[in-house]
């Protein structure tokens, strides 16, 4: 275990190199620190603005021991990192933040659901099911319809389908790819919230103002912040988070995306152990953002301001549309963020942008 807080001059690793590792390695830049990026493809946009890169995959051992050799603290830009490599580098004298533990419990659905609950967080009613009969059998008594999802490795809506009539559940098992799953009773939502939050070294707790998200398609398009939401739902989330973050013993930064229902009753869909993409508001609406709360917790720093000195709206830039940057740059209220992709496929993430009015 390395002595903390971590001086600047020491280097951080981080296992992903995509944009959350790019503007991770920013924020640590700003802070003294350098950075080791821990990733299998060639030229990811983090390693262009990182100090080191070991080429690799994430549990290749060699990989692993190079990375604990330049690095005494890791993090993770993506929850699909195996467990059992966060437990390689703790072995090997490696702080990793968050912990394997949160990693293990955000990759299953069912686990994620059930320590939430027993954490005293409310989610949607759910069943788990392994196999075709199992999930027709659970319908039986969750009711009709469910949203089936695969327990693991499902992300931006992928590996999920609505079931209408238990008779269904076989042939929508097959189609989300005959592997275990999870079937939810559907959130009869009035919006999507989410809360980003931070638990440093010692155990304290900073939360940022709640964000309302939009999605097209499975994807993030927009996200309003800080959200018009009343004191007590305010509060909710703010108990929420703290009781997330106590219960898994986290450090560092998380990203708990939220059902706001008719009543006002906030329940809890998903939780990413990670900076996240509802959170990009916070680089220019936030006095700290949570990229740079993300190291200075995981480096054992002082946790940041988390208020708002701004009205944002949020854009995610797809595919092309990043092609428009002349133009948003010329926007005195835009601030452009580009991720530095080579290839603009349909729809994947090219940047986003902030566009700012006062609070
Ligand atoms: P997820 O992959 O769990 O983040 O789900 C993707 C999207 O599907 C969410 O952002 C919601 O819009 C919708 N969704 C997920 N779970 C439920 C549910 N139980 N009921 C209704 N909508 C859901």
């Amino acid at each position: 275990m390395p002595k903390l807080p971590l001086p600047p001059g020491s280097t951080i690793g981080i296992l992903g190199g995509g944009q959350l590792g790019r503007m991770l390695a920013l924020a640590a830049g700003r802070l003294g620190f350098d950075v080791a990026i821990l990733e299998p493809e060639v030229g990811a946009p983090a390693t262009r603005v990182a100090a080191h890169t070991v080429v690799g995959a994430y549990d290749d051992p060699t990989a692993l021991a190079a990375l604990a050799k330049l690095a005494r603290v890791v993090t993770f830009e993506f929850e699909n990192v195996p467990a059992a490599s966060v437990e390689h580098l703790t072995a090997l004298g490696v702080a990793v933040a968050p912990g394997a533990r949160a990693l293990a419990i955000a990759q299953d659905r069912v686990a994620e659901k059930t320590f939430l609950n027993e954490a005293g967080v409310a989610t949607v009613a759910f069943a788990a099911a392994d196999t075709a009969q199992a999930a027709q059998e659970a319908m039986a008594s969750l009711g009709a319809p469910v949203l089936m999802k695969t327990r693991r490795e499902g992300y931006d809506g992928k590996g999920q389908r609505w079931v209408e009539h238990a008779a269904e559940a076989p042939v929508a098992f097959e189609a989300v790819g005959a592997k275990p799953v999870i079937l939810e009773a559907p959130a009869n939502f009035v919006r999507e919230l989410s809360v980003i939050a931070a638990r440093g070294r010692g155990g304290e707790i900073a939360v940022y103002p709640l964000a309302e998200n939009h999605h097209e398609k499975g994807v993030l398009r927009r996200t309003y912040a800080p959200a018009k939401v009343t004191s007590e739902t305010a509060d909710q989330a703010e108990r929420i988070a703290a009781k997330i973050l106590s219960g898994l013993d986290y450090v560092g930064v998380i990203g708990i995306e939220l059902f706001e229902l008719a009543d006002g009753r906030l329940l809890v869909n998903e939780i990413a152990p990670r900076v996240h993409n509802t959170g990009h508001w916070t680089m220019d609406g936030c006095e700290v953002d949570q990229f740079e709360q993300h190291i200075r917790a995981v480096a054992g720093w002082p946790l940041g301001p988390t208020h708002a000195h701004a009205q944002v709206e949020m854009l995610n830039l797809l595919g092309k549309e990043a092609d428009a940057w002349a133009k948003l740059a010329g926007e005195p209220e835009t601030r452009v963020h580009l991720y530095g992709k080579r290839d603009a496929k349909p729809g994947r993430k090219m940047g986003h942008v902030n566009r700012l009015r006062p609070l």
